[in-house]
């Protein structure tokens, strides 16, 4: 079963006994919970695309490990031309989704644990890429959705790991048995992580040899004892607990993080890919992220995409669409959007073949790319906000609408132009709202923001591989300055 369906996926969710905290309480059914469900479905959209016939090249790859056809989600990287369907497979869904599919970090995950472990296994004599192979061939073959879970606690961000009041705050080593490790600790902001079914752990910043502990990196299933959630809670995510489909914006799709718990969770050693070795903790750390800012050189365009529609519906339906600032305000928005589609593709098409064999992304292009996604969405949610006018923040309820005697009223009063229902404007204003203020700003602004690394971590990344003395040196050559 390389590919499941929908269905599917959501029912083998449904069989995971999977302990999560919401507001305070235990969910007894994620699945079916009207905060939780939302993300749900979008991640479920990665299922029923890739058996889309339309979609089917970009959403589904070859496996090099057993020829079978699987969702790209499970994927090794085998080409560029992989790195870049990868983007634009991402694009689509953020245009279908409007929110965070969550699965990518899964993807981004194994493609950094597959070259690193394969290097530190020749290095050191290690055996971690075997395992990892093994897994990665039955996370292909069930079509499972996996957490890369990288992001700690951190605590006193002056302080490395060991140094932390609480030796908690970065996940560790706990014990070493003969049959496997004990690890403790927690990784915050976990995208995706109550819609998986296995995670895998990384460590989160390069470490020196005193924080041996805390090199760690394994797979465990995402219900395994002593693993617990606390869901995280979003802007206006209570309204959907209301019941109607108009004030939520987005009805059908969202996107999830949680506070992911380690309580002395046992990890066989078949699942361990990383167990003091600090030398390899920086790579892990770089090329996951390396990939994950590529990422959103293609997530943020698809719903960025679906944010300039509607602010051009927005125009449409009020009357504004002919003011040549609105037309203008609409062209920046897409030059600004395809802008970071570029990056994207740019570092995809740049990429270049790791010892293991799968592609990595070209570093520098994927920072700047997530430099620019730091800063672009907040200026086309700016000019989203500008073009809906302030209706989008005082507009009255669905229940206002729906109201026997008011309804009439807001159906008068919030009429834009004659020909379009007020229902529709009230619909298109508040899926403006969602993406810029509600649920979906999560993950279109401030994860635009911090996701994959806030932005002073591509900066530092920038000045690393910007080559600055190759650039002193040709300026020297043409000023006519001697080399030395
Ligand atoms: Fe994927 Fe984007 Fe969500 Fe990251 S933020 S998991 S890249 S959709
Ligand atoms: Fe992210």
């Amino acid at each position: 079963m390389t590919l499941m369906t929908g269905k599917q996926y959501e029912d083998s969710l449904r069989k995971l006994k999977l302990k999560i905290y919401l507001q305070g309480e235990l969910v007894e059914n994620p699945v079916d919970h009207p905060i939780i469900r939302p993300s749900m479905n979008s991640v479920k959209m990665t299922y029923e695309l890739a058996l889309d016939p339309q979609y089917e090249d970009l959403m589904t790859a070859t496996s090099h490990l057993t020829g079978k056809k699987i969702n790209r989600f499970c994927h090794l990287h085998q080409s560029t031309e992989d790195l870049v369907k990868k983007v634009k497979m991402q694009r689509l869904l953020g245009q279908k989704t409007a929110a965070c599919f969550q699965r990518c970090v899964g993807m981004d995950a194994i493609n950094a644990v597959d070259s690193v472990t394969f290097e530190m296994d020749k290095k050191l004599g290690t055996d971690y890429h075997n395992r990892f192979v093994k897994f990665l061939t039955r996370m292909q073959e069930e079509d499972w959705t996996v957490d890369g879970a990288m992001t700690d606690p951190k605590g006193d961000r002056s302080l490395p790991p060991n140094k932390q009041a609480d030796p908690d705050l970065f996940v560790r080593v706990v014990e070493k048995r003969q049959d496997g490790i004990v690890v403790r600790g927690a990784k915050a902001h976990q995208t995706g992580s109550v819609n998986s079914h296995w995670i895998l752990v990384m460590p989160t910043i390069a470490l020196g040899p005193e924080d041996a502990d805390y090199a760690v990196s394994f797979v465990a299933p995402a219900d395994a004892d002593g693993i617990f959630y606390i869901y995280g809670r979003q802007s206006c995510d209570t309204r959907k607990l209301e019941g109607g489909d108009i004030d939520v914006g987005n009805k059908q799709f969202g996107g999830q993080e949680a506070l992911m718990v380690f309580d002395n969770v046992f990890i066989p050693w078949e699942n361990v890919f990383l167990c003091g070795e600090t030398e390899f903790s920086g790579a892990l750390v770089e090329r996951f992220a390396g990939y994950h800012r590529q990422s959103y050189g293609g997530c943020k365009v698809g719903v960025g995409d679906v944010l300039i529609g509607a602010a051009a519906l927005a125009a449409d339906y009020n009357g504004a669409n002919k003011a040549s600032h609105v037309k203008d305000k609409l062209i920046e928005m897409m030059h600004l959007n395809e802008t970071l589609y570029a990056c994207g593709i740019a570092c995809s098409a740049e990429g270049y073949k790791t010892a293991s064999g799968n592609y990595q992304i070209d570093l520098l292009l994927a920072n700047v790319c997530k430099q620019n996604v730091t800063r672009f969405p907040y200026e086309i949610a700016r000019l989203a906000e500008d073009i809906a006018g302030g209706l989008m923040v005082t507009m009255p309820s669905e229940k206002d609408l729906r109201h026997p005697v008011i309804g009439k009223v807001v159906e008068k009063y919030f009429r834009g132009v004659p020909s379009v229902p007020t229902e529709h404007r009230m619909r298109i204003l508040r899926l403006i709202e969602n993406m810029t203020l509600g649920t979906a700003a999560v993950g279109y602004r401030t994860e635009s923001m911090h996701g994959a690394g806030s932005p002073q971590a591509q900066r530092i990344m920038i000045a690393r591989q910007g080559n600055l003395e190759q650039k002193k040196a040709l300026a020297k050559a043409i000023a006519g300055i001697p080399a030395k």
